[in-house]
């Protein structure tokens, strides 16, 4: 018997765009190209999708500049409803959205809505932002002249997100995008379209002009995005992704000299103090390491524990990450879902042995399984050496490594030993070490006693290599924005 779990799958799989979104038309790729989808809890194809050709996104791009004049004199309170009903719309169908995540990328149902929420509110964001574009007016110096200050939009954007939140790095991008009045040709990752095709047919249904958001899915990135890149049409790009594919599109970048964002990669470590709530602290860790199982810029990579607490901690969080419900992320009370492919769990698999090889002790896990699809077991590690890969490499999966320090010297040097500097965790009980250790480590963010920084009213992004720009808070709109000085003689 088919049960209700199963016809809601069938039925948003069916229900799902799977053709790209061109100048408001819904259409085949031009050389009839598809590529396919998979379901990675069960390796199975889940549909088949338009696979773009460079021509394909030429039309992308070429649409986003002819509207982009018309877009930019809109005014700014009808772009912000076009967002605002945005927003609604992603409530309306968050159940049918999260199925589709999950169906496409692993992360169990509760997760998966938990995004649908959390990128629709970059869209109420931004709504709120687009009425609040400011400019200025300044008497010289000299006094025999005037400046008036404007914002601009930047023009026509170049759009790239990854599979790990398949809605909110687009909405993300979209959201301030719209708000500054700038058109867009978004790329969704290959392994997760269906997420990002759905969203574009709630922006159609929001009312956004054809022409302003089009959404090009493809299995030759490179390809179909580089010539768009030099093509001196794209004012901007906006990237999410690794650091190795973020340098390679800087360069490309320089060609026409396009204003970026670079939201790259990170390595972020989670220090736990002698003083801190040992509590809160395992709690705040289950979230900064297993937040989408893992599978995060944001994730704890590399956990530094005061030796005096090292026991009591490992104990604690390896009893809670051995209680996990590994599964398939549609089933009921399943709390991590697979890794997306069999690369990123091979990759997983990998980089525990390495460090087992080089020393580490398991406390829990440290194996692939169970079933057909790509899962990884939660895992705590002990006593990882220094030299181990993992310290240096995002892990990407639910493997937590720790190592024990004695200083709060010690500690920083080692938090800033590497040159991602994207978020770390502190967690202590001293109010003056709180804000020490904040001010002293080399990240875009810091979460003191939380282990959860997101938050579409916050500037997100990070420093070093990963990353260039912030995305959310009162600057995000900026990204999009060109600032223009007329000078007035007096
Ligand atoms: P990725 O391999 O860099 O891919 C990201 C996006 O870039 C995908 O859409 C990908 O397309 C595209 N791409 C790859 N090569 C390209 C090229 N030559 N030209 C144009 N586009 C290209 O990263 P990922 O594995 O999808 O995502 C994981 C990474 O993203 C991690 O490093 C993670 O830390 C980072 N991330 C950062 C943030 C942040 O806010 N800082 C947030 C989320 C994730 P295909 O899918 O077709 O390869």
């Amino acid at each position: 018997m088919v049960s209700a779990s199963q016809e809601h799958e069938a039925r948003v799989v069916d229900a799902a765009p799977k053709k790209l979104y061109i100048n408001g038309q819904w259409r085949d790729a031009r050389e009839g190209r598809v590529l396919n989808v998979h379901d990675p809890s069960t390796g199975s194809v889940l549909c088949t999708v338009a696979d773009a050709s460079p021509e394909d996104g030429r039309d992308a791009l070429d649409a986003a500049q002819a509207a982009q004049k018309d877009f930019a004199a809109m005014p700014p309170r009808k772009r912000a409803s076009i967002l605002m009903r945005a927003f609604e719309l992603m409530h309306e169908r968050q159940d049918d959205l999260a199925m589709l995540m999950t169906l496409e990328m692993g992360k169990p149902l509760a997760e998966a809505a938990g995004e649908v929420a959390y990128a629709a509110e970059f869209f109420r964001h931004f709504a709120e932002e687009a009425t609040r574009i400011s400019g200025g007016y300044q008497t010289a110096p000299a006094g025999n002249a005037r400046f008036v200050i404007r914002k601009e939009p930047v023009g026509p954007s170049l759009l790239i997100t990854p599979w790990n939140f398949p809605l909110a790095m687009g909405t993300r991008k979209i959201g301030p995008a719209i708000a500054a009045g700038c058109t867009s040709v978004l790329k969704p990752a290959e392994l997760t379209p269906l997420s990002m095709l759905a969203l574009a047919q709630v922006l159609e249904d929001a009312g956004a002009p054809p022409g302003v958001v089009n959404i090009v899915v493809t299995s030759t990135a490179g390809q179909v995005m580089e010539p768009l890149i030099r093509s001196g049409i794209a004012r901007k790009l906006s990237f999410t992704g690794s650091t190795p594919v973020g340098k390679k599109l800087l360069e490309q970048c320089a060609d026409k000299v396009l204003r970026t964002s670079m939201e790259l990669g990170g390595n972020a470590a989670f220090v736990v103090f002698e003083d801190a709530d040992l509590d809160k602290a395992v709690e705040g860790a289950m979230l900064a390491k297993m937040r989408n199982s893992g599978e995060a810029c944001t994730a704890a990579n590399r956990m530094f524990i005061h030796r005096s607490v090292m026991h009591e901690f490992s104990e604690k969080l390896a009893q809670r990450m051995g209680q996990l419900k590994v599964g398939r992320g549609v089933d009921e009370g399943v709390q991590v879902g697979p890794m997306v492919d069999a690369t990123q769990r091979d990759k997983v698999k990998e980089l525990v042995d390495d460090a087992v090889g080089a020393g580490a002790k398991v406390v829990v896990g440290g194996e692939a399984g169970p079933g057909e699809g790509f899962f990884y077991q939660p895992t705590v590690l002990r006593d990882v050496p220094l030299q181990a890969r993992m310290w240096n490499e995002e892990i990407f999966g639910p493997v937590a490594p720790l190592t024990p320090f004695d200083t709060e010297t010690e500690v920083v040097d080692l938090v800033n030993d590497t040159e991602y500097g994207l978020v770390n965790y502190v967690y202590t009980n001293d109010l003056t070490r709180a804000l020490r250790v904040a001010e002293n480590i080399e990240s875009g963010m810091v979460g003191l006693n939380q282990g959860v920084v997101s938050n579409p009213a916050a500037p997100f992004g990070g420093m070093k290599e990963s990353g260039l720009g912030r995305e959310g808070g009162d600057t995000g709109i900026d990204e999009f924005l060109e600032t223009k000085y007329i000078g007035i003689a007096m």
